[in-house]
Formats: C-alpha cells, sequence, structure tokens
C-alpha cells in the first residue's frame, strides 16, 4: 500500500521582501520547485528545491525536465525501502537541490503512513532549534539599522554578510556590535583571499569584538586557504560552498581545514547529509545547518532534519522570513527566533 503512485512538479515563484545582497550576487526573487510523492494508499509527501545556481550550478530551467526520468525510475518504488529510494535518487548527481526534494518528500510520505513526524524518523532528538536571522550586504548605516531591528525582534544570533569591501565590511561588523547584543556570524561567501581574511579576523579581534564563526572566508575550491585563514585566525572558520558531498566533507577534515561544516541539504542531499554529519562527528568538527532561498515548505525539510539528528550549534534558517509568502505551510512553528517541529 506505499508504492509511489505519482510524482508531481510544481514550480513556485517567491520575492523577497527586500533585495539579498551577499558577495557577487543580489536576489529579488526565488524560482523554486515543489514535489509532491503521493503513495497507493492516498498519503503525499512534500518536498522543496530552492536551486543555486551560484553554489550548484543548479536551475529551475534545468530540473524541469528531468521529471519524465523521475517518475520512470520512483514510480512503482515503496517508501518503506526509503534507503533504496535514496540510493535511486542519488544517480540525479549534477541537482542536488533535487535529490532533496524528492528524498524529503519520500521520507515526509513514509512518515505519514507511519504516523510519525519526520524529525522523529531522524532521531528525535529535539523538539526545537534556535535561528539566526541575516543582514544581507548594504551601506555600513543600513546594514546597522537591520540589525538592531533583527536584535529588537528576539534573535540573539545574528548572521552578516561580508565580502565585497574589507575595510568597510570592518566597519559594519565593529558598528553592529557596538550596537547589538548577539553572537555573531560572518560570511563572506568566497569573497576574500587568504590574507584578506586573516586582516580581517585580526582587525576585530584586536578591536575586541568576538565572532562565533567566520564562514566560507575563500573561494570554495581553496582548501589550502581555508586551513591558512583557520589556523591564522582567532575565530573558527567553517565550510560553506567547499562542503557538498561527503566526499568534500571527507576531504576538509582530514586537511584538517575548518572548525565547522554548514550542511544545507540543498547542496547534499539527504543521504550526504547523513555522512557529513557523522564524519563531523569522527573529526569533532561542530556543526551549523543553513539553507538557500526556500519557503517554508523547503525549511520545513531543515528544521526536522536538524531537530531529528540534534547536535546543530548554529542554524540559519530564516529564508522564509525573508520570502513574501502568503501562508506559512511548513510542519513547524516560528516563535522569533525559535522554531518549533508540530508533532
Ligand atoms: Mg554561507
Amino acid at each position: 500500500m506505499s508504492k509511489i503512485i505519482d510524482i508531481i512538479f510544481k514550480p513556485t515563484l517567491y520575492k523577497y521582501k527586500k533585495p539579498f545582497h551577499i558577495t557577487g550576487s543580489i536576489s529579488y526573487e526565488a524560482k523554486n520547485l515543489e514535489v509532491i510523492i503521493k503513495t497507493e494508499s492516498g498519503v503525499e509527501g512534500y518536498g522543496e528545491v530552492s536551486p543555486s545556481w551560484r553554489v550548484n550550478g543548479e536551475s529551475i530551467d534545468i530540473i524541469i525536465p528531468l521529471e519524465k526520468r523521475v517518475r520512470e525510475v520512483l514510480i512503482g518504488e515503496d517508501v518503506r525501502n526509503w534507503r533504496k529510494i535514496l540510493e535511486i535518487i542519488d544517480t540525479f548527481k549534477s541537482t542536488p537541490g533535487l535529490k532533496t526534494a524528492l528524498g524529503f518528500a519520500t521520507i515526509d510520505a513514509f512518515c505519514v503512513e507511519c504516523e510519525i513526524g519526520v524529525w522523529e524518523f531522524f532521531g528525535g532528538y529535539t523538539d526545537n532549534i534556535e535561528t539566526d536571522k541575516t543582514v544581507s550586504i548594504g551601506e555600513v548605516d543600513e546594514m546597522v539599522e537591520d540589525a538592531i531591528r533583527i536584535n529588537k525582534e528576539g534573535f540573539r544570533k545574528i548572521k552578516i554578510k561580508v565580502g565585497e569591501n574589507l575595510l568597510k565590511d570592518i566597519e559594519a561588523v565593529y558598528k553592529i556590535s557596538k550596537k547589538t547584543k548577539a553572537e555573531y556570524i560572518v560570511d563572506a561567501n568566497m569573497g576574500y583571499s587568504p590574507k584578506e581574511a586573516v586582516y580581517f579576523a585580526k582587525k576585530l579581534y584586536s578591536l575586541g569584538i568576538d565572532i562565533s564563526l567566520f564562514e566560507q572566508p575563500v573561494n570554495f575550491l581553496d582548501i589550502e586557504g581555508l586551513k591558512y585563514v583557520r589556523y591564522n585566525s582567532p575565530y573558527p572558520v567553517c565550510a560553506d560552498e567547499s562542503l557538498k558531498t561527503r566526499y568534500d566533507a571527507k576531504k576538509l577534515a582530514k586537511e584538517e581545514a575548518v572548525d565547522f561544516f554548514n550542511i544545507k541539504l540543498g547542496k547534499s542531499g539527504i543521504s550526504d547529509a547523513l555522512s557529513i554529519v557523522e564524519i563531523a562527528k569522527s573529526f569533532n568538527i561542530g556543526l551549523m545547518i543553513g539553507c538557500f532561498s526556500e519557503s517554508s515548505i523547503g525549511v520545513n525539510q531543515s528544521v526536522h532534519f536538524a531537530c531529528g539528528v540534534g547536535g546543530f550549534k548554529y542554524c540559519d534558517l530564516d529564508s522564509h522570513l525573508m520570502l513574501d509568502e502568503k501562508k506559512y505551510r511548513g510542519k513547524f512553528l516560528q516563535k522569533k527566533n525559535k522554531i518549533f517541529v508540530r508533532k
């Protein structure tokens, strides 16, 4: 009764409430795709992909034509054999976001059939997490105002986007830290050279500023550069763009290049994300979870993954808060900075 009988691809479009500016990219809208998997017992599982061209070389135009192939390989499979299904899904190597949506929709359907929450399926570690909220790149005054507003909204962790202008970035982070009371994550999205990154960190440290994580300071291929920043910076360094597959995790860990992994389901798919967690544990690497431009349906995937698996010290799950979405549809409840899975 648990065989997949139908798979629906549904493109969606969301506008950002305010343009989202990070190193080398300004987003005005998110072209996402929802995936609905139906089983013969009438159950539906939901997934979403917010394809990232910048990180994965994945776009909605690449994904949509794959619908026929997806239907061919998945219809008739039984969601109770979810590991086998994930293995089939993993053959879609060039579209990791689609892998996530398909994998999550499968597990979601399986969990509805079992009458358990997806967070319980993933381990049931905790029913809530705390998320940060992000300040995108802008003029210094504007960034400070955004940070103050985010802080007043109740967020105690603030992520600050940097990477386009070294001296202005230092000024922005310094001023934000003086005007707010929070923990700070800075994300350069590959914008610095290794030496610039070290200058940035040492300068802020000398000004007495505490930063909890320094995310992806240098180019994603520059593993030596990441390692250089890690050992020459006073702050923990976190891999984001450098970490997609379990093989990236193994390499980063063996090279001792970073202190933290930022896992995004949209970079890895479900099976690689699960493997990366175990690799991180084996090498004492800390865990963060992040997102692309997912709506509440897509953020739901990461919420249930992070709550179920546990151990995510930092959660950067705020894209749904930045999109103009008419109605939250995730199986979770957002209360300021806290996210609770719906039981
Ligand atoms: Mg990042």
